[in-house]
């Protein structure tokens, strides 16, 4: 009898699976899935067919006979070498980006950079403000209309009074989710709130904490309740805009798509050059300066990295 898994978290060769029926058992790869050159490239996310127990090699009790299909795959450069992608995660299938309302104040250019990444690694984004206890309800609604009149689902919580967290339980599950933003917004509040027996890596996720160890901590990932998953990663942000084309960051902004080959010039940077629709655009009022100003800062550094590997 086989059944089917997902790998939680792995390295040197040994893997947690969570299997279907709720257990967390150690496995390894079946050696022949090994030869075939696929060991490197089992990913945390992954869901597997596991082998009858008792099989395995190593000491562990369960071998994994197959890799199947990936919905999606989550990758930066290879820290040690530049080139080559890594794996973070497979199978993600949303971004909840959390900020706060206030303390610490919310950086909307911060928030366009997590919004492009998700829209490069094509990934649903949904936002969550977080603190909403400490400002004025309307005022911070209005602050981020823009965000929801753009397409992304904006979710209003305060973990210290309760409120708004019964909307976010549903939209986790049956999913992977990555969570990502700032540190001290909330984000381990948030999931201890929504589910008190989650033991989340509080240090690791927040980034500040995280600098310069990620090249070694790889991402974990917790089973929820509901089929859900939650990708606890050491920082959305190293994964960036890894493998995007510094041409393709324009269709990373939604809003921009529908003034995209209006340029005079095909391969427009929309920088300095003359009849840009999107520059055009934003002068009108139609496309946000912030949002533009985000835009032009994402490409300079896509052409700094792509100068440096
Ligand atoms: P993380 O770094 O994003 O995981 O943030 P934490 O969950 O560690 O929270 C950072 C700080 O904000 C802690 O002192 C929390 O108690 C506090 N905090 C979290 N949620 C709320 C909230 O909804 N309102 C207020 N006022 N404080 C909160
Ligand atoms: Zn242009």
């Amino acid at each position: 009898m086989t059944q089917r898994g997902v790998v939680l978290s792995g390295t040197g060769g040994k893997w947690r699976v969570h299997t279907e029926d709720e257990q967390i058992v150690w496995a390894v790869l079946r050696g022949r899935l090994k030869l075939a050159g696929r060991a490197e490239k089992l990913a945390v996310g992954d869901a597997v067919r596991l082998g009858a127990p008792g099989t395995g090699e190593s000491g562990a009790a369960y071998t994994i006979e197959e890799i199947l299909p990936r919905r999606s795959t989550l990758a930066r450069r290879n820290p040690e070498t530049g080139v080559g992608e890594r794996i973070v995660a497979s199978n993600v299938d949303q971004v909840l980006i959390v900020f706060a309302a206030a303390r610490p104040e919310p950086n909307e250019r911060v928030l366009d950079r997590f919004l492009a990444i998700a829209e490069g690694s094509e990934l649903a984004a949904r936002i969550v403000i977080n603190k909403m206890d400490l400002v004025a309800d309307s005022a911070t609604r209005e602050r981020f209309a823009l965000y929801e009149r753009l397409g992304y689902p904006i979710h209003f919580t305060s973990c210290k009074r309760g409120d708004g967290l019964d909307a976010v339980a549903p939209i986790l599950s049956d999913r992977t989710s990555v969570l990502a933003g700032p540190s001290g917004v909330g984000k381990s509040s948030l999931m201890n709130a929504l589910y008190p027996a989650l033991d989340l890596r509080v240090a690791e996720i927040s980034e500040s904490v995280n600098k310069g160890r990620h090249t070694t901590v790889g991402a974990y990932i917790h089973p929820l309740p509901n089929g859900a998953y939650l990708v606890d990663t050491p920082g959305l942000r190293e994964v960036g805009l890894w493998g995007l084309p510094v041409t393709a960051l324009d269709t990373c902004f939604p809003e921009f798509r529908e003034h995209l080959g209006n340029c005079r010039f095909g391969d427009c940077a929309h920088d300095a050059e003359p009849d840009c629709a999107i520059r055009e655009a934003t002068v009108s009022g139609a496309i946000d300066a912030g949002r533009y100003e985000s835009y032009r800062r994402m490409r300079q550094e896509l052409v700094e990295t792509e100068k440096t590997y």
